[in-house]
């Protein structure tokens, strides 16, 4: 993905020249989904931006585009337009004379296309279901992706063709030969167009995004993207009630399902075939001596990663006590404590090798309850997980990061496919939405997944040991996950399964970043094609740089970064106050 193409000619190597690291973003006056995608992509990539919308009254100036205090220092290494450029007709002579200067390029995220940039008048709009390919030139910029992806539901673009290809370069195209994405040099200036629709709800958009910021700014960008799945599977020993038509009878004749040993040996060879290991969260209330279950689990127990889910899965919120004003309180930090300290005791008995400071509570239940960081600290936990589809319990409980998990629709009370789909076509009819066969459900979930996968989000999914039994819908879904990410993400670009402790120090991170960018303590600016960052505080930068960049120094004189799609990428130290560089290749080849 190396989009460097410059030379030492180039003004981002000019020694006379600076530039900040900052991406400007230019939205209509009313606001528009690409802009809301764009901002969405930029947030999770941690890359900064300053949002803007020019209008007549109001187009860009030269203040807006370079620091007043140095007229060689420009405020922003790549424009992307929201929304088409014509929007912005006031403001782009400033724009042009200001990206000649710099060499700053264009992503025109949603264009028109028209004759001026090679393109004929739009013959359709309807890309629903169409495949997309990347081309040979192509390449250079979305060279992390296998190649092909099809465009999803809602898909809207302008199908077209190109008229003139000495003018228009497509990247990508559909397999009729319609440019959908393709570059057009003229006048000093390089713009990409984008002419079909995305935002941070399509699957391609989530795709495309890190190449299109990858080429806007010339490969060099702060911020990162990693993808990321893990799945946890919840209640390891205990037994799942199962539901009968949708319903849990009060009489408790509900019938509850365990994993059998053979599930067990299903789920290794399983792993096996998928390269894929799962985490268990397990509560030691259910296992027992000469327990089938146990014992295959813990013969196998080097096969998993482990994740402690409370003793005995009680709920640690409020519970009722007659004794108490309004017949409940909440239960106390002992109780708490016990629940997590017995848990981990039991698996470092059993040789489990369980993240000690880890914690998933049963049902994500106790998260309000006052007593719960008095406990955590007790119980030294550091990382808890909260139920992505709740309303955030914050980012952290006490002294512990607070790691969102997100649920799927496959449910804890079925394990098989007919039960699965007339639960969901239950809970979903009124919102028009059913699944006929497990086929339409696999492919409808899958699409949520690598939503969250695609997004940069490195938030576990989890499900339930019920889904290990029967027709193993975990197991289905997990399956049907990987293929994507496999049919999608090309092989430079490998899906990361980060544990609990990794998640939690990614969003411990990321949270710092965020924090450091809004004060402001961030400095970071190229000059002569070296990287100049300086931040107020110590702080790990998240950074994107052409392959074969180096740290220069203090302390450097190695690479940068660690391979990953087709570039470099890493959380970079910088000591409080230090002025650290990194050197960027001299005209690498596009
Ligand atoms: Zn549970």
């Amino acid at each position: 993905m190396t989009t460097w193409p410059t030379g030492a000619g180039h003004p981002a190597h000019s020694p006379h020249l600076r530039v900040d690291l900052r991406v400007l973003l230019l939205a209509g006056p009313e606001g528009d989904s690409t802009t809301t995608g764009w901002e969405e992509a930029l947030r999770r990539t941690g890359t900064p931006y300053d949002l803007r919308r020019p209008t007549p009254e109001t187009p860009l100036t030269d203040a807006d585009l370079v620091h007043a205090a140095d007229v060689r220092h420009g405020r922003y290494q790549a424009v992307v337009a929201g929304t088409d450029t014509s929007t912005f007709w006031d403001s782009l002579p400033a724009l042009a004379a200001y990206r000649r200067r710099f060499g700053v390029r264009l992503l025109a995220a949603y264009e028109f296309p028209r004759a001026v940039a090679g393109l004929a008048e739009p013959v359709g709009t309807d890309t629903e279901g169409l495949t997309a390919r990347v081309t040979a030139a192509g390449r250079a910029a979305f060279g992390y992706l296998r190649g092909e992806f099809t465009i999803g539901a809602g898909g809207f673009g302008y199908l077209t063709r190109v008229e003139d290809p000495a003018l228009f370069t497509t990247y990508v195209e559909t397999a009729e030969g319609n440019p959908l994405l393709g570059v057009v040099e003229r006048d000093g200036l390089e713009d990409l167009l984008v002419l079909l629709d995305h935002d941070q709800w399509m699957l391609h958009g989530l795709l495309l995004a890190p190449g299109l910021l990858a080429w806007v700014t010339r490969g060099c960008h702060l911020g990162l993207t990693r993808y990321s799945f893990a799945c946890h599977i919840d209640d390891v020993f205990l037994a799942n009630t199962l539901a009968r038509d949708g319903e849990f009878p009060e009489d408790g004749s509900a019938p509850t399902v365990r994993m059998s040993p053979a599930d067990v040996e299903a789920v290794l060879a399983w792993q096996e075939r998928h390269g894929f290991v799962l985490d268990l969260a397990y509560n030691g209330t259910g296992a027992g001596d000469g327990d089938p279950l146990t014992e295959v689990l813990l013969h196998h127990r080097g096969a998993f990663r482990w994740i402690n889910h409370t003793w005995s899965h009680r709920h640690l919120g409020l519970v009722a006590d007659p004794g108490a004003t309004g017949g409940l309180r909440w239960v106390d930090a002992a109780l708490l404590t016990e629940e997590i300290v017995r848990n981990r005791e039991w698996a470092r008995a059993a040789g489990i090798d369980v993240s000690p400071h880890v914690l998933v509570t049963g049902a994500h239940s106790g998260l309000d309850n006052p007593n719960l960081p008095t406990a955590l600290r007790a119980a030294g936990i550091s990382v808890i997980a909260a139920d992505a589809s709740h309303p955030s319990p914050g980012p952290a409980l006490g002294p512990a990061t607070t790691v969102p998990r997100h649920p799927t629709n496959v449910y804890t009370h079925v394990s098989s496919w007919p039960e699965q789909l007339a639960d969901y076509n239950r809970q979903y009819a009124g919102e028009g939405v059913t699944a006929g066969t497990p086929e339409e459900f696999l492919a409808a979930e899958t699409a949520i997944v690598l939503r969250h996968v695609l997004g940069n989000d490195p938030s576990p999914t989890f499900a339930h040991q019920s889904n290990l039994t029967g027709d193993r819908l975990a197991l289905a879904l997990v399956e049907r996950v990987l293929q994507g990410c496999a049919r999608l993400l090309g092989d430079s670009t490998p899906l990361r399964s980060p544990s609990m402790d990794a998640v939690a120090e990614e969003l411990r991170r990321r949270r710092r970043w965020n924090a450091a960018l809004a004060d402001g303590v961030v400095e970071a600016v190229l000059h002569g094609g070296v990287l100049h960052l300086r931040t107020g505080v110590h702080l790990e930068v998240p950074l994107t740089a052409p392959a074969g960049s180096e740290v220069l120094g203090p302390g450097g004189g190695h690479r940068f970064g660690e391979d990953y799609a087709g570039a470099v990428s890493g959380w970079q130290p910088v000591p409080a106050g230090e002025l650290l560089r990194i050197g960027l290749p001299v005209g690498a080849a596009a």
